[in-house]
């Protein structure tokens, strides 16, 4: 499989370090807030690597973390610590503000078919963790205790090290870069970055360290918990464009301070949403949350959007390229998912032949396309792409223009099971058959078997010139929210 490496800039052929396992690393929410479509795009992505992981038969430790601690409301250094800042607000202990929008960000993800993670660490049950990393740092000699904080000495780091290499900057694009913010006097320069910061009075949420009463600096949670979980070398680390600098930036300068080395092999990054053409923000007023596009309640939104739109919606464009959201274009994804479940459904109907007729294009080539699209960089529109095109089969076979062996029927069903439904996690039937439950398989089987049942009594009595019995199952199945349509040899219906 080829993956792009944001670090070294070109797709590169994945090798893990230990062979059969892979440990990957994907920053995860602040929750102060809930989570909005810019949080559904990195959660997609790296589902979809998980996913496609697994699949592959890779063993993966995925570890996505909780940032519940030392996040500040203006800059990595200076103002208030973000959850700190609405607990103050709304009167609650700062861990019932964690606990809050930890659940609603669970529930968000599960509405997505995001997978839950292997570990998911929160920042405030690693502090221990957190002060032995600071301290190696220091005796390293790369950070300086000021004031009861302490910093990245980032010019002598910078003799050492390259400083700057995941995003492409030097050490003179960042002084330019970085605002001056008050409290800067305690700093060297105003590009050291704290790694643990001493609490202000009012600042509730702090920890006892060798240095002061404190809380750690936002980046130091993902050094210490990725090493912590996955090893001091480990294989994946993810997260959105917007991360590269200066957390992951500061990631990697934290390790090779307290390691010696680089702890990431190949570094990922999902672009990101913009919203007529503009970025998000809540300052732009075009900051929609995942719960208001399930409701329909956002003056943007002409009308609400089920997750699995979203879930296409992204799935739709390349992680690496920019996605730009209107209310036209979720239409238009809510479209081609319709059409996706509708082939899906016909799919499951289809009746096998002894043999598959010439026209039928090679079965196979479908699997083998969707896993090269998957294989280059985790190509998602490709896979689509070559679902949608195998549609033009499933029409013909169901309009019984040609016909399909049982052998390539099943090869046909387990192709779109693994890509569509195992590997895209699109739940494309409306009762959630995806999670190889058989019991629901078996639900849904009695399910249909039961309407069909009625439907063909119909077609007797329709034969029969019996119309108040065809009437009455019509009716009463339309009433309840069937479709029926009548065709030259029989029906179709669908929900
Ligand atoms: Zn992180």
């Amino acid at each position: 499989m080829l993956i792009y490496n944001t670090l070294t800039r070109q797709k590169e052929y994945f090798k893990p370090i230990h062979e059969g396992h892979v440990g990957m690393y994907v920053c995860g929410p602040t929750v102060y807030g809930d989570a909005h479509l810019g949080h559904a795009r990195p959660a997609i992505t790296f589902d979809l690597l998980f996913r496609y992981l697994q699949f592959l038969g890779y063993k993966v430790r995925y570890v996505r973390n909780i940032t519940d601690v030392g996040h500040l409301e203006h800059d990595a250094d200076q103002g208030e610590d973000k959850i700190a800042k609405k607990a103050r607000l709304e009167q609650l202990e700062p861990m019932e503000v964690v606990q809050f929008y930890t659940n609603r960000y669970h529930h968000d993800m599960e509405a997505l078919n995001v997978l839950p993670p292997s570990i998911e660490p929160h920042a405030s049950g690693h502090i221990i963790e957190q002060i032995a990393f600071v301290q190696r740092i220091l005796d390293h000699g790369y950070a300086y205790v000021a004031n009861g904080s302490v910093y990245m000495d980032v010019e002598k780091f910078a003799k050492d090290f390259p400083y700057g290499k995941l995003s492409g900057r030097n050490l003179q694009d960042i002084v330019t870069e970085t605002r001056e913010l008050d409290g800067q006097e305690e700093k060297k320069h105003s590009y050291d970055f704290a790694l643990w910061k001493k609490a202000a009075p009012e600042h509730i949420m702090h920890w006892p360290s060798p240095w002061s009463e404190g809380f750690p600096g936002w980046h130091m949670e993902c050094s210490t918990m990725g090493t912590k979980y996955l090893g001091e070398e480990f294989d994946i680390h993810g997260g959105g464009m917007d991360l590269m600098f200066p957390h992951h930036e500061a990631e990697i300068a934290q390790s090779c301070a307290a390691l010696g080395h680089d702890s990431v092999h190949y570094w990922m990054h999902n672009n990101m949403i913009t919203i007529a053409g503009k970025k998000m923000g809540k300052s732009y007023n075009n900051f929609i949350t995942l719960e208001q596009f399930f409701k329909g309640e956002h003056p943007l939104l002409t009308k609400p959007f089920s997750p699995m739109t979203i879930r296409f919606f992204i799935l739709m464009a390349h992680y690496r390229s920019t996605v730009d959201f209107s209310s036209e274009a979720l239409e238009a994804a809510e479209k081609g998912f319709n059409r996706l479940q509708e082939t899906f459904a016909r799919l499951q109907k289809l009746q096998p032949d002894n043999k598959t007729s010439n026209e039928i294009e090679d079965i196979k080539s479908l699997r083998s396309k969707c896993q090269e699209a998957m294989d280059d960089d985790l190509n998602s529109p490709i896979v689509l792409q070559a679902l949608f095109d195998s549609a033009r089969v499933i029409n013909t076979i169901h309009d019984k223009k040609a016909s399909i062996s049982s052998e390539d029927l099943e090869e046909l069903k387990k192709t779109w099971k693994d890509f569509a439904i195992d590997i895209l996690g699109l739940r494309l039937d409306n009762d959630d058959m995806s999670t190889d439950n058989a019991q629901s398989a078996a639900k849904q089987q009695a399910y249909n078997g039961a309407v069909d049942l009625l439907l063909d009594i119909r077609l007797d009595a329709k034969r029969n010139k019996d119309w108040a019995t065809s009437d009455k199952i019509r009716n009463n199945l339309t009433a309840l929210g069937f479709q029926i349509k009548d065709t030259k040899d029989g029906y179709e219906w669908s929900l």
